[in-house]
């Protein structure tokens, strides 16, 4: 196969130094938060009090990404966490259940508090109410209701999760032994706020022919609005990033010199091989967007001249815009219908690859149907893969190749 040169963004690759000095720097601060990895108003809230967070879900990315999703996961099963639950919970347990020793990135620091809400799925609800059990520390709990079809909020929801969010802060000032002061609470919305439009922009310009970026930089660069939510520096780092695109563009300089298809992703990309969107580039095929990065975070701006309500809308409006508030139905087709038609169009969609993820099952449940809908309906070529997100005894390097190659085959490259 013949080589292809990957441009890779300069701010994606810096990303490594970053996320290392994050969980380095962790070490030297108190109190620390762990929080869900959604759109959590509660781990800005922290960060607001000086309570430093980070995200176990990450975490498990790193796990996964340098090859350790054996190791921890094995030792989460001899505790007696089911292989069927979730890659990410057992990679954390695992890392926890392992105890002191060399863990990636220097591992990370014991919580003082647990933030959690239930935008999240509900894995992520027990995974945490396990992890408060295991460490025996407080627990924070921000109530957002669903919505079960596509609506604006209503004013009962928020005034509802306006009276939940109140009392969160009176238990994580009491953590933190700070007040919240108005100016705090407004500088980690607006942080929060502009780095969702920076997000946004980048994934507009990837509307481009060819395309600036490839879906295994945007996978890491998501790392900046999920886990450096509500800080001056996440933005920063958007920023460069943003502009090191907006460059790109002028100059018509996409991530691979000669792009011959425009690929969608469906599902969380595999963190121990995001090579595995290279192979498809070496091949001229790149991937614009996936649903895992279009439709879940920062996809609405929302007014912060109230930062209290604009936490609250936050919260209540993980997923898209009118959307369900929650990772629930934010990916199934029924819900994303309208968005990705208009996606597909803007992207210049030629295909698609579909990964059936036995870890998360949110994402995965009606994705044959997907499948039969974008083959009939958009006249899609899609290939339909098993690949966990972050459990690589499952991935079987050979077989996906031979399936990836003979799709490519299919579509002429
Ligand atoms: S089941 Fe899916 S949404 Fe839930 S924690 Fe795992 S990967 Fe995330």
């Amino acid at each position: 196969m013949a080589e292809m040169k990957i441009r890779r963004l300069q701010s994606a690759k810096a990303l490594g130094a970053t996320i290392r000095k994050f969980y380095e720097d962790a070490w030297a601060e108190k109190p620390i938060a762990w929080s869900v990895a959604t759109a959590n108003p509660l781990a800005d809230i922290c960060t607001a009090l000086g309570i430093r967070v980070v995200y176990p879900g990450n975490y498990a990315c790193i796990c996964a990404a340098q090859h350790l999703s054996e190791k921890y996961c094995s030792i989460a099963e001899g505790y007696n966490y089911k292989r069927e639950l979730c890659s990410y919970i057992r990679n954390v347990f695992g890392y926890i259940l392992a105890g002191e020793g060399k863990h990636p990135m220097g591992g990370i620091p014991e919580p003082d508090v647990i933030v959690s809400i239930s935008n999240s799925c509900l894995n992520y609800l027990k995974w945490f109410d396990a992890m408060r059990l295991h460490f025996d520390k407080p627990f924070v709990f921000l109530n957002t209701p669903h919505r079960l079809f596509e609506h604006d909020i209503p004013d009962y929801y928020l005034d509802y999760v306006l009276e939940e969010l109140k009392m969160c802060i009176e238990q994580l000032e009491k953590i933190s032994g700070k007040k919240l002061t108005e100016q705090k609470i407004k500088e980690v919305a607006h942080y929060s706020r502009e780095q969702g439009k920076y997000w946004r922009e980048l994934l507009e310009l990837n509307k481009s022919v060819p395309a600036p970026v490839n879906l295994s930089d945007l996978a890491n660069l998501i790392f900046i609005p999920t886990s450096l939510s509500g800080t001056a520096h996440g933005l920063e780092l958007l920023k460069e990033a943003v502009a090191e695109v907006r460059e790109r563009v002028r100059n018509k300089v996409g991530v691979i010199p000669e792009e011959k298809r425009r690929l969608v992703m469906f599902n969380i990309p595999p963190w121990y091989r995001l090579g595995f969107v290279d192979y498809f580039a070496a091949r001229g095929c790149v991937f614009p967007f996936g649903n895992y990065n279009r439709y879940l975070w920062n996809t609405q701006d929302i007014d912060d001249t109230d930062p209290l309500e604009y936490l609250v809308r936050k919260g209540l409006s993980f997923g898209y815009d009118g959307g369900y508030g929650s990772t629930l139905a934010e990916t199934l087709y029924s819900c994303m219908g309208d968005r990705l038609a208009q996606d597909i169009k803007d992207y210049k969609i030629d295909g698609a690859v579909i990964l059936i993820n036995k870890s998360c099952k949110i994402m995965s449940v009606g994705e044959l149907d997907l499948a039969t809908l974008l083959r009939e309906k958009y006249k899609l070529p899609v290939l339909v893969i098993d690949v966990d997100q972050a459990e690589e005894r499952t991935y079987s390097d050979a077989e996906i190749k031979q399936r990836v190659d003979a799709f490519l085959e299919m579509i002429e490259v």
